[in-house]
């Protein structure tokens, strides 16, 4: 099958140009005998490249571009299948875009094309060609630096290590991590994440449950958050809790039994976050929303968690807005590395800016997701990059600090 993948990168440093066309060259006899075409162009800072090609051929190949050291932030645009190669000429010799005048440079780049249609068509690598050729996105090529420029440090002094307590129950305990601003070095909430004792995810324990006792297990496992947060020490803190949002939606007197829980434990509704999916929260969705009303009159703020993961995510979006996003973690992991996750994060956070929704970054496990995400506007962390979820304990904030390169 023809398959073609798209990227973009950053030239490196050291890289002369003027060799750079003898180093394509040499590509190139790669690529023929392994029958992979396409274009690549060069701005004067940026690749970019069309490969095509059968497809093992073509990720083969792709997976030694991106090893390749002469380049860097390297992000793939399209990933993608084809009747036809749009540059079928063996060879892909380099092409400066530099060297043409601006307005014929986009055809210039098309006559190298052998698809008979070429733009006739809603050709989405054509379209990638021209938005680089014409450079309508440059400002999303955040060049980030790589991830050995910061180190990440746990302050002692700051967050003393602190021994963990006893279980909640028998049944379950809870891990807690913190949700940082690591650029201000402010813990902005902890997120209390239910762990069952036998050591299964938490919705293999409640498809156990019987259904009716699921829900209301859900719901009365908070007061044990507000009881371990106080012993741990973290009650001047803001605290996410997890709830499913049938839970809010059936079980009888819901908020009110939180708001008990909260004040019997000398917390108030102000500093809780109810983080709830998108999942399951429109089967009754006129409960639901009385509950979120009810919630929201009480000072309890709301977080939709593991959003763009679930089937609801815009449906929800428009008919009632929480005061936190939480960007699933699938979207964040490498989300420097890739086109299609850019955009979705971008969009995310337009939106959320228009509707004042603050968006958080959950999983974020290396130094390159957290400066991609930074670059692109997100302020709020939360990952074992800087702190691991920790059973029955809070653990200590590794904060992060730039190294000093001379
Ligand atoms: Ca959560």
């Amino acid at each position: 099958m023809l398959s073609t993948i798209i990227y973009r990168s950053h030239i490196s440093d050291d890289v002369l140009i003027k060799t750079l066309g003898a180093l394509a060259e040499k590509a190139n006899q790669v690529n023929e005998s392994n029958s992979v075409t396409g274009i690549l162009l060069f701005n004067g800072t940026h690749f970019f490249q069309v490969l095509e090609g059968p497809e093992e051929a073509v990720l083969a190949i792709y997976q030694a571009i991106c090893q390749d050291p002469r380049h860097h932030n390297l992000v793939e645009l399209m990933r993608d299948y084809a009747p036809a190669r749009r540059f079928g000429n063996v060879g892909m010799e380099l092409f400066d875009l530099r060297q043409y005048d601006p307005d014929n440079v986009l055809q210039a780049v098309l006559d190298k094309g052998t698809s008979k249609y070429q733009l006739t068509y809603d050709d989405r690598a054509l379209q990638f060609l021209r938005m680089f050729v014409e450079a309508t996105e440059r400002e999303n090529y955040f060049e980030i630096p790589s991830g050995d420029s910061w180190e990440f440090i746990v302050d002692k002094e700051e967050t003393p290590p602190r021994a963990a307590i006893q279980p909640a129950t028998d049944q379950y305990s809870f891990a807690f991590q913190p949700i940082i601003d690591p650029l201000s070095r402010q813990i902005v909430s902890v997120e209390a994440m239910m762990r069952p004792g036998s050591g299964v995810s938490v919705a293999d324990y409640f498809a156990e449950l019987p259904r009716n006792e699921m829900y209301e297990i859900d719901l009365k496992s908070k007061q044990h958050v507000f009881a371990m947060a106080k012993q741990l020490g973290i009650e001047g803190l803001t605290l996410s809790i997890n709830l499913l949002p049938m839970s809010l939606a059936i079980v009888p007197n819901a908020v009110d039994f939180l708001l008990q829980a909260i004040h019997s434990n000398g917390l108030v509704p102000e500093q809780i976050v109810v983080e709830v999916t998108e999942n399951g929260a429109l089967s009754r969705v006129d409960e639901f929303e009385a509950a979120i009303k009810k919630l929201k009159a009480s000072g309890i703020s709301l977080a939709i968690d593991s959003f763009g993961a679930g089937s609801a995510g815009l449906v929800l979006l428009t008919q009632f807005q929480p005061d936190k996003i939480k960007i699933d973690r699938n979207i964040i992991a490498d989300v420097h590395r890739s086109g299609p996750k850019q955009a979705i994060v971008q969009a995310i956070l337009k939106f959320c800016s228009s509707l004042q929704i603050t968006v958080i970054a959950e999983g974020v496990n290396k130094p390159e997701e957290w400066m991609w995400l930074e670059s692109a506007g997100v302020c709020n962390f939360q990952g074992a990059l800087f702190a691991p979820s920790t059973l029955n304990a809070f653990p200590a904030v590794a904060w992060p600090e730039k190294l000093e390169v001379w």
